[in-house]
């Protein structure tokens, strides 16, 4: 399960506008083709959007279903309400409208816990999507009553050679869609790819909407991209350990079957690590483990690390006998030590209070500096050819390394 190029934050951030640009630049072709299959391009949004919410309920990806459900209903309302001129009727207002709310309805899953499609929060979301829709035909009908005619003069001007949408409104399409591609960047979660991706193709529908068949286009697009990014999730589920991030046993397994002739493998173990639970508790433990998958993922020397279970990890360096990689895993087992890890817990604070001084922090929480190690058993394939064996043997170092003082790499010869 090599770490792949298409989960970085840089490839989600620029795949959807990479497709948007494509469709835009394409946007003749897409008419052609459009044209001559209408009855199923017109309606193929529904299909990919409904198995994007069936695919959600499925991995139980909630927040993800919130949004193909506000994609959904969105396209519905356009494919009902919007078919007719922007300059006839109630058509520009309904459009602005959806435009302002398709992006919060989009952000509001952040407000929800992910959890199933079938929960609470699923109802709560969809009775929040009614209230909105019922305040949108509020509006609507209290400008049939005469309410503001002249509601696209002033502020909501519009700049007709872009588009047609009021200019403040692209603004904040633009505005928003620049925020939901900040939280790509930063988090890359897979929330954060389908917000994004949401709100990027909705936005470009609504500011470039007096062009043909562009909902349908964009609509699919959509609906195609939750789809592969609830594979995505599932499969990171899969492959990958929750709490540390790093790759988890069955990527592990998967992995040891394409290592090819030569390769070493070194199982990496926390050293007291019971005690340290018992000690600080199972939330600092949890972030020592999330330490030290760290400090192994950044392994130099081609090597990928894997959280094997518990506080035991394996690392796979392909094409390498243990001579290649033995100084890499001294650096590893030095800087495991020497990383100074601070502890703030007010509550624990020492009886001495000469010593609860000089353990707080500058906040005055008690802070204290603690360091752990970690064991490492190192085996290669120069013995035998078997990865499992090889595992054992490492794993037989490991124990060799923990009986003669642990904090250090034990090579099997
Ligand atoms: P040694 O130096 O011999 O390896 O001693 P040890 O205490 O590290 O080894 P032992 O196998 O006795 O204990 C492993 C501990 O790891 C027990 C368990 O509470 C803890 N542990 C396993 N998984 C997790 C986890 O996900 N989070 C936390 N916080 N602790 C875990
Ligand atoms: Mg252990
Ligand atoms: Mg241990």
């Amino acid at each position: 399960m090599a770490s792949s190029f298409v989960t970085s934050s840089m490839f989600r951030f620029c795949f959807p506008l990479f497709l948007l640009a494509i469709l835009l630049t394409g946007m003749n072709n897409v008419i052609l083709v459009t044209d001559s299959n209408l009855g199923f391009a017109s309606n193929l949004p529904y299909i990919l959007l409904s198995v994007a919410v069936l695919l959600c309920h499925t991995f139980r990806q909630g927040r993800m279903a919130m949004v193909s459900v506000t994609m959904l209903v969105a396209y519905l309302v356009i494919q009902v309400r919007l078919q007719t001129p922007l300059s006839t009727g109630t058509t520009l207002l309904e459009l602005s409208l959806l435009a302002a709310l398709v992006p919060v309805t989009c952000l509001l899953v952040y407000a929800f816990p992910d959890t199933g499609v079938n929960s609470k929060s699923m109802f709560l979301y969809a009775l929040i999507l009614v209230l909105f829709m019922i305040w949108a035909k509020l509006i609507v009908s209290h400008f049939h009553a005469g309410g503001f005619e002249s509601w696209s003069e002033g502020l909501l001007f519009t700049v007709r050679d872009f588009s047609k949408l009021p200019f403040v409104l692209v603004l904040y399409s633009l505005c928003l869609v620049g925020s939901t591609a900040i939280l790509v960047l930063v988090y890359n979660r897979s929330i954060d790819v389908v917000v994004y991706s949401a709100i990027l193709l909705a936005s470009s529908t609504f500011i470039f909407f007096d062009v043909q068949y562009i909902s349908s286009t964009m609509f699919s697009l959509s609906g195609t991209l939750i789809i592969i990014y609830v594979m995505s999730a599932s499969h990171d589920m899969a492959f990958n350990d929750q709490l540390t991030n790093i790759p988890g046993r069955h990527a592990l397994e998967v992995d040891m079957k394409h290592l090819g002739r030569k390769y070493s493998l070194a199982m990496v173990d926390i050293d007291h690590f019971k005690k340290f639970n018992d000690t600080y508790g199972h939330d600092i433990g949890d972030d020592v483990l999330k330490l030290v998958a760290g400090i192994l993922k950044e392994t130099t020397g081609g090597a990928r690390a894997y959280r094997y279970g518990g506080e035991e990890f394996t690392i796979i360096f392909k094409g390498k006998h243990t001579e290649q990689v033995e100084e890499h895993l001294q650096t590893l087992v030095s800087e495991v030590h020497n990383y100074d890890m601070t502890i703030r817990n007010a509550k624990e604070r020492p009886d001495n209070h000469d010593e609860g001084i000089k353990k707080r922090g500058k906040n005055g929480q008690s802070a204290e500096v603690v360091n752990v190690s970690v064991s490492i058993g190192l085996a290669d394939s120069i013995t035998t050819k078997h990865p499992e064996e090889v595992l054992k043997l490492a794993d037989q170092a490991l124990y060799k390394a923990k009986k003669t003082g642990r904090n250090k790499l034990c090579i099997h010869s």
